[in-house]
């Protein structure tokens, strides 16, 4: 097998050459890209069923479809993205020619997790290539189907010599992160991201760490409750709530909570039927091991299941649950759940909802369901979260002109769309000059005087860039 200094010093060698530079390249490998995913589209959600019991609905909604979505978004708008982008001038520099020019980074590394694998590999890969970059693109071990699938049809639709796929789990990733990158792109865990980062530092690689966290979700007294109901049931227990912008946990009154239990109830017999463990419409924990750390919260939490409760280990089943009385210091509010556990916790007013999400690490994703736009607003203004959506769920990361990502513990950077490119761009300041306005430029040499230090001062000032 090809040792990683070894993959990566060929994909060097590829950079180094400049193929990936011109926009003919890249159109060429994103649209490869597109081939691949059209033309396997069955293998795929076979991959992502097998591993996940992933619903077809779903594997292509929120895998396939974003990704395709994507790459028509990236083909459409790459000329604009790397045109130069001129800045303002002041009279020192009128005649120069001033911009930032988009330029790759070098040989980029995106690790992706398991949960939407083929959307949290690819979505950044579209990005990286938009950009110039080489990629070494790792799958989690953890959905192994999925993993084989990337590992086959990368190599065959996409330049060997630029993009390469490493299989492996913590030992292979932590032996591949010893090697100088020019960039990361990991998304996944807050734990593996301190072994990223600490990876990154000694070669001063700039990480981008796309994390997860505990998204609240407050629903105000005055919704439509069937609605809301529908929306944020959608949202927990899509891909059986291992998604990291499901809402985590609920927060409203206690007259809000007694009409919404059974708003759910409904809402998931609507969905599942009666019986959501026969639903073909529900996937599963992606692993025994996921399981077991699930039903352990369960077992730890002191709050009260009031919908579902029932698991199947054998067929790594969880029933869609919802408990209620849990408080801040419950064992469900200690990590992210990343299932299909639903705490409901009451709070007083919006203020004390307010002052619960603030207490806690900033999210990933924030929810707000009212009718009144004020309410809506005063939570968007007074909390922080990566990306914030009202009277919905998940939905707002389907938008690539929103930028996608975390802010403090739920991750640094972003991408999607345009913010995709810039994340994979190093931003090069260009000041092109001639040989024009040398008495201009006399003023800054020595001998130093005050009335060329007051002239100096007035051709920088700012304010000039608006008269000239
Ligand atoms: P994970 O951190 O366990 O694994 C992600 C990747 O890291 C995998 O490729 C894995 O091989 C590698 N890895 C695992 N252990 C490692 C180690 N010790 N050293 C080096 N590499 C290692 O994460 P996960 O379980 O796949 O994903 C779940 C977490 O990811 C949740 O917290 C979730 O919220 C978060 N997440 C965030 C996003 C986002 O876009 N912000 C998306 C999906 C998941």
């Amino acid at each position: 097998m090809e040792s990683y200094s070894a993959v990566l010093q060929r994909l060097r060698t590829a950079f180094l050459s400049g193929v990936t530079v011109p926009e003919q390249f890249r159109r060429t490998q994103l649209n490869q890209l597109l081939r691949l995913l059209q033309e396997n589209e069955e293998k795929i959600v076979e991959a992502l069923h097998k591993d996940l019991a992933k619903p077809k609905f779903e594997a292509v909604v929120a895998d396939l479809a974003l990704v395709i979505n994507e790459l028509g978004y990236a083909l459409s708008n790459l000329w604009s993205w790397l045109q130069p982008e001129h800045v303002r001038r002041n009279l020192a520099t009128k005649v120069d020619d001033c911009f930032v020019r988009r330029e790759p980074f070098g040989v980029v590394l995106i690790i992706g997790p398991w949960n939407y694998p083929i959307q949290l590999l690819l979505l950044p890969l579209v990005a990286a290539i938009a950009a110039g970059n080489c990629v070494v693109i790792k799958p989690s071990e953890v959905s192994p189907a999925v993993e084989a699938v990337i590992a086959e049809l990368i190599p065959k639709y996409m330049s060997p010599d630029c993009f390469t796929v490493v299989c492996g789990g913590a030992e292979e990733t932590k032996a591949l992160l010893n090697n100088k990158f020019d960039h990361i792109f990991y998304t996944g865990s807050q734990a593996v991201a301190r072994i990223v980062l600490q990876a990154a530092a000694p070669h001063l690689t700039p990480v981008t760490l796309e994390l997860g966290g505990k998204s609240p979700c407050y629903i105000h007294d005055q919704v439509n409750i069937l609605v809301a109901a529908r929306r944020v049931a959608w949202a927990k227990f899509f891909n059986m709530g291992q998604s990291c912008v499901a809402p985590d946990y609920v927060l409203c009154t206690v007259a809000m909570r007694d009409a919404l239990v059974p708003a759910i109830k409904q809402v998931l017999e609507e969905f599942y039927s009666s019986e959501p463990q026969k639903s073909p419409d529900l996937a599963r924990i992606v692993s025994p091991k996921h399981w077991t750390r699930l039903m352990g919260l369960l077992g730890q939490s002191k709050g009260r299941v009031v919908l579902g409760g029932e698991s199947d280990e054998a067929d790594k089943y969880i029933s869609p649950t919802v408990l209620v009385d849990v408080s801040e210091d419950d064992a469900l509010m200690k990590e992210e759940i990343f299932g299909p556990l639903l705490p409901i916790i009451t709070v007083g007013s919006v203020e004390e909802a307010i002052d619960f999400i603030n207490r806690q690490e900033k999210p990933l994703a924030l929810y707000a369901f009212s009718n009144d736009y004020n309410v809506i607003n005063t939570v968007l203004e007074r909390t922080s979260s990566g990306g914030f959506c009202s009277n919905d769920g998940i939905i707002y990361m389907t938008l690539p002109g929103l930028p996608f990502g975390g802010v403090g513990s739920s991750g640094f950077g972003n991408y999607h769309g345009r913010w995709g490119f810039e994340t994979f761009s190093h931003k090069r300041a260009v000041m092109l000059r001639g040989w024009a306005l040398e008495r201009l430029n006399g003023l800054r040499y020595p001998p130093y005087t005050d009335s060329n230090l007051s002239w100096l001062r007035w051709t920088a000032a700012p304010k000039l860039c608006s008269i000239m």
